[in-house]
């Protein structure tokens, strides 16, 4: 089937032609991300391929619609950035990649929240430039700490075993609470508790209008002071401009984020020649006990084989008129 294949870098051609190998589809590859203006460039593709950054709302949907397309793929576990009443409402599927390596995740949050931590980046460029100085250098033992675990689904409750596996005690904060992370010696707290005690906060609950700011001013403020909150869900789940204040206070005593709200119009691409008109992450980044990195959190071979694949397959299956087992219900 021709798809439109928005958003895509060298490794999404090479891996997404290795599992589209067998089944043949034609794949119309565009760098460009997805909005209402390259919209048009997806003209007599029944099926569209999106990222995390790609805009599918109810005008670029109607575009899509208008011109053939029925099947809307997200690369991505995360859907929030497709408005999936409108595809509903305008007929068009959309399917996700439920389940790949949450592993890619985790063990990404670990080493975001070490590196932070144990200042690791910053040790880095020192010596590069012959500092072996120790100054500034020095963090905390994690072994006997708290750690807060907000969101205790596949991704969550993988990175509360490596927690409690470097001897921390472990708790959790979800809607659905997850029996296996119970098993596991995590215990529940309402979210107020859990940002009392922890020393360490990680977040791993989709985007949803009830998450949106989970961690704001008011949160911030009733965190224990000085912990660490490491993002690698999705940006808007903080309120940057709180924690830029609790930082500046000492409220929070380190952040470590691979997701941040204003993402789009900087992430997955080469800006290092360009003045970035950001004010807000350029904030960010000149902290010395903040590390960004750009969304890569999912980037091992496992993961991103698996999310070619799945969507190779939800494509066939739309194709063939077999079930969608990836498909997103409308909200
Ligand atoms: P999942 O569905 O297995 O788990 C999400 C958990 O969050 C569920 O247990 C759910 O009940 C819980 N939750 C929902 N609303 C909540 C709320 N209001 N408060 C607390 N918990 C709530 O999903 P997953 O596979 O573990 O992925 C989690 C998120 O990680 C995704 O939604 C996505 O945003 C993010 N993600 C990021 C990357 C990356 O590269 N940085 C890659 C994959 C996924």
């Amino acid at each position: 089937m021709k798809t439109a294949v928005f958003s895509t870098r060298r490794y999404d051609q090479s891996l997404l032609r290795a599992a589209n190998a067998d089944a043949g589809h034609e794949l119309l590859f565009l760098q460009d991300r997805l909005t209402a203006a390259s919209a048009p460039l997806a003209a007599g593709c029944p099926a569209v391929c999106v990222f995390v950054n790609d805009e599918v709302d109810a005008e670029v949907l109607a575009i899509l619609a208008a011109q053939g397309t029925r099947l809307v793929a997200t690369r991505s576990t995360g859907y929030n950035h497709v408005d999936t009443a409108a595809a509903a409402r305008l007929g068009i599927e959309v399917v996700r990649v439920t389940d790949y390596s949450p592993h890619s995740v985790a063990e990404f949050a670990v080493g975001l929240l070490l590196a932070v931590n144990r200042k690791i980046a910053r040790a880095s460029v020192r010596t590069r430039d012959g500092n072996f100085e120790l100054d500034g250098l020095m963090g905390f033992d994690l072994h006997g700490k708290t750690v807060g675990v907000i969101g205790t689904g596949k991704i969550g409750a993988i990175f509360a075993r490596i927690m409690l596996g470097f001897g921390c005690r472990v708790v959790g904060h979800d809607v659905h609470p997850n029996p296996a992370f119970e098993a596991m010696g995590g215990r529940y707290l309402a979210v107020d508790e859990l940002l009392a005690c922890s020393d360490v906060v990680s977040l791993h609950c989709p985007l949803f209008e009830a998450t949106r700011h989970i961690v704001n001013a008011a949160s911030l403020a009733r965190a224990k002071r000085g912990c660490i909150l490491v993002n690698t869900s999705r940006g808007a789940l903080v309120d940057t401009e709180a924690a830029i204040g609790a930082l500046k206070s000492g409220q929070l005593g380190g952040l470590a984020i691979d997701v941040y709200e204003q993402e789009s119009s900087l992430f997955f691409q080469d800006l290092s020649s360009t003045v970035i008109a950001d004010d807000v992450i350029q904030r960010l980044v000149s902290f010395p006990n903040v590390i960004v990195t750009g969304h890569q959190a999912f980037f091992t071979e496992e993961a991103i084989g698996q999310i070619m694949r799945t969507t190779i397959d939800s494509i066939g299956a739309f194709e063939a008129g077999r079930e969608l087992v990836n498909r997103v219900p409308a909200a």
